[in-house]
């Protein structure tokens, strides 16, 4: 198996945006061209809006070329926690902005007639033992309550592989290979009438009052407002809110193709893109290229200037374990590559945008689960930097000028999450019976952000 620094989706783009050389002026500038920069600028752009995009490598360098390509309506939190620690209110309003960030990321790959693979497959937060099975139950009923297309299903009957014992497979949404789907927005950007400044890092943002200054190593940029959408990489820049984002460092391995015969026989018959319900999710999906793209279950902290880096052999070694404990039908499939990316997580798990200053906005939509979540908060916090009223569901998310708790995500709480999971894994193998370890969470965001 490979350990790759770049995305295994998709070679990088043929041709690369010129750097900023020099002072220019614009209307907006949008610092960080991952799914949601790009979403932001194009909308924009299309508001006849002077835009200019900033991108420290070259367009969806980062998360969102080198997710597992889930477009999902799950927000990062367990739904049985959140029933418990928000009001019905402001979960329906969350997972009704959550629901609507999937059709906008479909949407959008039908707009720009992008080629990414995309199928609408329903998604399968997936239970592998009979405690995780209880919950999937409780969620399904949580999730129901509160407005989201979910439904629990049962394993077999679900065509789930053996040993998945069932789970809540949400009604909306799919899969798609993302690093397809950023070289279709990218070209869409590109070809939009956005200024594009490739290979620029915003080193420096100020609020002037009057307006913003950007510097980067051989320019500035004057603006009248700015967008930061620098997902992990946000503590880099001294403009963003003290504890926006804390890195989080999450690697994915694909096997070789597996022929559908296999798959069959293993019980895998729906071909459903799949979750698991542990504290620390595992996510197996299959891919159009015939293999099977598998990932997270560990995860690990990193500090600002975040390095480009590879996943751990250690901690792909931790994935096919897992792997084979899922799948052990298929213990024998080689396996190709692993490569990884930096997510950021907000203190309460939850996606956030918001004022960094009068003119500076700010969104976070990430969590791991924010493919479609940061590209629609992008196009909202467009439409609010140009003058429109607070969209209802970027107000399901809206943060304000509030500060943030510090985040109780750091490297032995992430172990302490992995441990947990094993423990509860190895109680299963011995009893059949699952403890819910995502409970234990419940202390830590009991009080979102003060
Ligand atoms: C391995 C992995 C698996 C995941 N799986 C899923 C999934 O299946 N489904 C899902 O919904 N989500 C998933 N996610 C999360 C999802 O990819 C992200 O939430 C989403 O892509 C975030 O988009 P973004 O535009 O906010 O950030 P990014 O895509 O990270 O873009 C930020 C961009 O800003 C640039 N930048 C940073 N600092 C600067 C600066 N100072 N100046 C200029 N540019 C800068 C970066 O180079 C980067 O291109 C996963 C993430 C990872 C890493």
């Amino acid at each position: 198996m490979k350990l790759i620094h770049e995305t295994g989706w998709a070679p990088p783009p043929a041709t690369v945006a010129p750097p900023l050389t020099g002072d220019i002026d614009c209307d907006v500038v949008v610092i960080g061209g991952g799914g949601g920069g790009m979403s932001a600028a194009l909308r924009l752009a299309e508001k006849g809006v002077d835009v200019v995009l900033l991108e420290a490598q070259t367009l969806g360098w980062g998360a969102s070329s080198r997710n597992a390509g889930y477009i999902t309506n799950s927000v990062a939190a367990d739904p049985e926690l959140l029933g418990l620690l928000l009001e019905a209110e402001r979960l329906r309003h969350l997972y009704r902005f959550a629901e609507n960030a999937v059709h906008f990321a479909e949407d959008a790959i039908t707009h720009h007639g992008i080629d990414c693979g995309y199928q609408q497959a329903g998604i399968v937060m997936a239970a592998v033992s009979k405690g995780q099975l209880r919950r999937a139950r409780r969620n399904a009923k949580v999730l129901a309550e509160a407005g989201s297309s979910a439904e629990f299903v049962e394993g077999r009957a679900a065509g789930l592989p053996d040993g998945f014992l069932g789970g809540v497979r949400e009604g909306v949404g799919g899969t798609l290979n993302p690093g397809e789907f950023v070289l279709g927005l990218r070209a869409a950007t590109i070809t939009s009438g956005v200024r594009v400044y490739e290979h620029t890092p915003a080193r420096d943002v100020t609020d002037t009052g009057g307006g913003v200054t950007v510097d980067t190593p051989d320019g500035r940029v004057r603006a009248r407002k700015a967008l930061l959408t620098t997902n992990a990489d946000s503590a880099g820049l001294s403009i963003a809110p003290k504890n926006l984002a804390t890195p989080v460092w999450t690697s994915l391995v694909e096997t070789e193709p597996v022929t559908p015969e296999r798959l069959d026989e293993i019980g895998w018959t729906s071909r459903a893109p799949m979750v698991t319900l542990h504290m620390i999710l595992e996510s197996y999906r299959l891919t159009p290229r015939g293999t099977i793209v598998f990932g997270t279950r560990r995860l690990q902290t990193g500090r600002t200037p975040l390095p480009d880096r590879t996943p751990d052999q250690h901690v792909a070694d931790d994935l096919v374990r897992g792997f084979h404990e899922r799948f052990p039908g298929l213990r024998d499939v080689p396996l190709q590559q692993a490569w990884g990316g930096w997510i950021g997580m907000s203190s309460t798990w939850l996606p956030v945008a918001g004022e960094a200053s009068d003119n500076v906005l700010y969104s976070l939509a990430c969590n791991g689960h924010g493919f479609a979540q940061a590209q629609y908060v992008g196009h909202l916090l467009a439409d609010r930097i140009s003058g429109a009223a607070l969209h209802d569901d970027l107000a399901a998310i809206w943060h304000g000028r509030k500060h943030f708790r510090r985040s109780f995500v750091s490297g032995p709480a992430l172990y302490a999450g992995w441990l947990a999971d094993r423990a509860s894994d190895r109680l299963a193998a011995l009893t059949k019976q699952q403890i819910a370890p995502t409970r234990l969470l419940g202390f830590f965001i009991a009080h979102p952000n003060g």
